[in-house]
Order: C-alpha cells, then sequence, then structure tokens
C-alpha cells in the first residue's frame, strides 16, 4: 500500500494525498474490488478482499511532539496504550486470531511466530515539549475496600499490596496494565509460574521495579521483565492512573513517581492493616 501511494504520489498529475480521510478516499476506489469482481476471481485463485477505513473521532486537541520510533516502517502493528508514561504497543506482525481480535493477546493462538506486543515510551521531540506533554487523569487512591480495579484502564500505571515479608522487601509493586479487571473462565498459572483459580477476579500488567536514587522528590523506577504478564488478585489494587515521568539516563529507561503518591500508597496500606 506504501509503495502503491508513493508511485502514485511521483505521477506528474496526482492528487496531493496528505491526510488520512484523503489516503482512504484514493485506497478504496484504487486499491479494492468490488464485491462481484471478487466473487469471480475466487473461483479460480485466492485473491484478497481489502477494507480501508478512517477513524474520525480522534481526539487531536492534546498536541504532543515526541521523537520517531525507529523500525516503525516494518511495524504491521501500533496502537495507543498509555498517556503517563505516554507510551504504544507495538508488534512486527498483525495477529487476527479470536484471542487478538477482543485484546485477549496473551493467549494469541499463533503466539508460535506472532511475537507478543512491546510497549515503547514515547520521548518528547525537544526538551520545550515537555510541558506539553499529554496530561493524564488524576491518580486514584483506595480510601476503602471499593472496587478500585474497576477504574483500571489499559496502561494505566496502578499499585498492588505486597504480601508480608515478600523478597523484595517492598509494601507495594507497580504495574502497567494490559488487561483490565476480569474474572478467569479457567485455571490458569502467569508468566512468573503463580497459580489462579477459575472464578478469581484479577488484573494483568507488567512489572516496574524500584531502583536506588539519591533523589528526593520521586522514586525512580524501570521496566521489569515487560514481554511478561503478571496476574494479580483485583482485590489487591490500592491504586491507579499514577503518574509516572518517563527520562532517558545514559540510554536507560527510567521513570519517577513523585513521592507523594508513594506516600498516599503506604497511607492506604497503614489504614488497610
Ligand atoms: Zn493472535
Amino acid at each position: 500500500m506504501k509503495s502503491a501511494l508513493r508511485r502514485y504520489q511521483l505521477k506528474r498529475d496526482a492528487d496531493l494525498l496528505d491526510d488520512a480521510h484523503k489516503i482512504v478516499e484514493w485506497c478504496t476506489k484504487h486499491m479494492t474490488l468490488s464485491a462481484s469482481t471478487w466473487a469471480s476471481r475466487q473461483e479460480n485463485s485466492n485473491s484478497i478482499f481489502r477494507f480501508f477505513w478512517e477513524i474520525s473521532n480522534v481526539d487531536r486537541t492534546r498536541q504532543f511532539t515526541c521523537r520517531t520510533v525507529s523500525g516503525t516502517q516494518k511495524l504491521h502493528s501500533i496502537s495507543t496504550f498509555s498517556s503517563s508514561p505516554p507510551a504504544i504497543r507495538i508488534r512486527t506482525l498483525a495477529c487476527y486470531c479470536d484471542y487478538c481480535m477482543v485484546g485477549l493477546d496473551f493467549e494469541c493462538a499463533y503466539k508460535s511466530h506472532v511475537s507478543p506486543w512491546q510497549i515503547v515510551t514515547l520521548y518528547p521531540d525537544m526538551e520545550d515539549d515537555l510541558h506539553n506533554e499529554v496530561t493524564p487523569n488524576e491518580p486514584q487512591f483506595m480510601v476503602d475496600y471499593d472496587d478500585l480495579t474497576d477504574l483500571v484502564d489499559i496502561g494505566d500505571v496502578f499499585a498492588v499490596i505486597a504480601g508480608e515479608d515478600n523478597a523484595e522487601g517492598v509494601e507495594y509493586y507497580l504495574l502497567q496494565c494490559n488487561c483490565t479487571k476480569s474474572k478467569l473462565l479457567n485455571s490458569v498459572i502467569d508468566d512468573y509460574g503463580i497459580d489462579y483459580s477459575r472464578d478469581d477476579m484479577i488484573i494483568k500488567g507488567t512489572y516496574f521495579v524500584q531502583i536506588p536514587s539519591r533523589a528526593k522528590r520521586y522514586l525512580a523506577f524501570e521496566r521489569f521483565h515487560f514481554d511478561k504478564t503478571s496476574i494479580q488478585f483485583s482485590h489487591l489494587v490500592i491504586g491507579t492512573k499514577l503518574h509516572m515521568t518517563s527520562v532517558m539516563l545514559k540510554g536507560k529507561e527510567r521513570f519517577q513517581l513523585q513521592i507523594c503518591d508513594h506516600e498516599r500508597l503506604l497511607n492506604v496500606i497503614r489504614n488497610r492493616c
């Protein structure tokens, strides 16, 4: 499709195709077969039937100029993911299996050759653009045993209370949601080897792990095995929509959680026990 568009644009009398609407219109006219032509060709060969559609209800009021993600020309799947930290998900191949079509790509039927989604953080193009960063929602904390997990959307950073005497010696874990609250239809084992039973109410995400930092105003984190999904019991969620500021330090991704948010999480834990 990209080379067809390019060839057309190089023609002397070509109309300028400089936005999504014009491209969808052009592709529909020149790159799709009518249903009858397609049906007649189907008899002799395996023709491909292409569809083009324009998604027009995109909110473009929030501007964020970011650095280009390298290798995007090779990618067949890109999706929005989170606003804080600003991130997209990428996948080299597209998959249309029953699971991927409804967002349950962890169960992908073609796992063996379609690689999982990868999360890519978006960094501002210039330091000046920092203040233009997408304004995320307000963080939410649990004050009572309400259903805070209902508020966790894909891409949100959420906190779960850590079990006593955990190996990491932490009071809570931070994860980025990649599958919202749901009830398990079967027993499963997550990528960390932990068992969950049928009918458990769970939420899924990828971990952030705290790293040492001398900063006084924030705690520093980095992504931990972002290709591995952890399952958590939904009632253990104590905070969500946490703001994580992303920074690149010596080629390494770091994320900062404000001390005030950290303290609010500790408060929730204290009040719960
Ligand atoms: Zn799939």
